[in-house]
């Protein structure tokens, strides 16, 4: 496949394709190229620039964008997407005034979602979750992070794992996978903690090795869930498998989930909800990538990250939505995006770069993901009108992306 796309009146997020992140003051600009032409073949970026600068005599497929404008596909490092059912009768409980932490020692929340899940078969999951992936793509992401985790015994975490690798088989874009036993203490364990960590790393992760069912580990280390000691334990088990982690840290308090999570080479943090002084200088003499999920803050009204105040003391951030059942469940990046302008006061550009090339980071796929770059996956979003990234945010719960392209392929849900 070889194919020039022509007649685009913008293309935003072109980085150079060594550029990884972005971080601090940074956050505020993103590069673009008017009235550009994009060259792709085998679904990579082979070259791109300025319609008075078009190649000729190019032999390739011209596909004529007629005045549209592009951005990078969006990656969303962080999701849940393989679950059994919904849970809205829990959002009525918190509407009448019960909190997600009352819900959950109820039996609700996440055990809830595992018992759904353990009398669910391979099929059923992943039919609904290669439904919701399909909603996700239609939103513009086209790179994305799933976690296990509703399992929390042997089998159902396989099954998920293997739900997650037939979804990346299935699916044109890039799909990780994460190991997230370590989401609650199942009911069976609740007297016996240790014996549930001994499981998780004695028994599931070197058959997870096995069959090469992730990619990361993950641990919700906070409040009522996983200590930090617990957390340490976990990712150096993990870490004998070459699973590098991402920690669920500070949703629910100041629980030293940062300081755990950065302790043990973690790629990224994410929620950060109850973040401080101690957080943040923790993360600016790290490589750990701070990750906000704004989305579960406006669902269950608990605080946003501080992402503006880590921005301006010159950390790169990253946005996901954490799309899952109990917390947040929205499938779209361009709301998250609103949120990250409303709420946490950053600016259109900035969170731009959240959910584009610093996400990719968070994910270890700059090298394909993130920017529209010579050498990188050509996975973009095709917008109509007047070319801006504030109008998204601005103009909230509309789905501004027209057409979606992964590999240079128009996606059809
Ligand atoms: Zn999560």
């Amino acid at each position: 496949m070889h194919r020039i796309f022509t007649g685009i009146r913008r293309i935003y997020g072109h980085y150079p394709a060594t550029q990884t992140l972005v971080r601090g003051k940074e956050m505020q600009e993103v590069p673009f190229i008017d009235h550009a032409w994009l060259e792709v073949q085998n679904g990579r970026i082979l070259a791109l620039g300025s319609m008075d600068a078009l190649p000729e005599n190019n032999p390739a497929e011209r596909i004529d964008l007629k005045g549209a404008w592009i951005m990078p596909g969006f990656v969303d490092s962080h999701t849940h997407i393989v679950f059994a059912a919904t849970r809205e009768e829990e959002f009525r409980m918190r509407i009448a005034g019960r909190s997600y932490e009352e819900i959950a020692a109820a039996g609700g929340g996440i055990i809830n979602s595992a018992m759904r899940l353990r009398q669910t078969d391979e099929d059923t999951l992943y039919e609904a979750a290669a439904s919701r992936l399909r909603l996700m793509i239609a939103h513009g992401t086209t790179c994305v992070e799933v976690k296990s985790g509703y399992g929390l015994d042997t089998e159902s975490e396989l099954r998920m794992l293997r739900v997650i690798r037939r979804l990346a088989a299935n699916f044109p874009i890039p799909i990780r996978a994460t190991f997230l036993g370590a989401h609650a203490i199942p009911p069976e364990y609740k007297e016996n903690r240790q014996g549930y960590i001994d499981l998780l790393c004695r028994d599931i992760l070197p058959r997870i090795a096995e069959e090469n069912l992730a990619d990361f580990v993950d641990v919700f280390c906070d409040r009522g869930y996983f200590t930090p000691v617990e957390t340490l334990q976990i990712c150096e088990a993990a870490a004998g498998f070459g699973l590098r982690p991402k920690i669920h840290a500070n949703e629910l308090g100041y629980t030293g989930g940062v300081q755990a999570g950065v302790k043990a080479g973690a790629l990224s943090v994410d929620h950060l909800e109850h973040c401080g002084e101690d957080e943040i200088a923790c993360l600016l003499n790290s490589n750990t990538l701070p990750v906000a999920l704004p989305g579960c803050s406006y669902f269950l009204g608990i605080p946003f990250a501080p992402l503006r105040e880590m921005i301006d003391r010159g950390l790169p951030v990253v946005l996901a939505s954490d799309f899952n059942p109990g917390s947040s469940p929205g499938p779209s990046l361009q709301m998250v995006w609103s949120l990250a302008c409303a709420r946490m006061k950053l600016l259109p550009e900035e969170a731009f770069n959240a959910i584009t090339l610093n996400a990719s980071a968070a994910l270890d796929v700059s090298a394909d993901c993130g920017s529209l770059s010579p050498g990188k996956r050509a996975d973009f979003l095709v917008m109509q009108g007047e070319p801006s990234l504030s109008i998204i945010p601005y103009h909230f719960g509309v789905n501004h992306v027209q057409e979606v392209y992964v590999g240079g392929v128009r996606f059809e849900a």
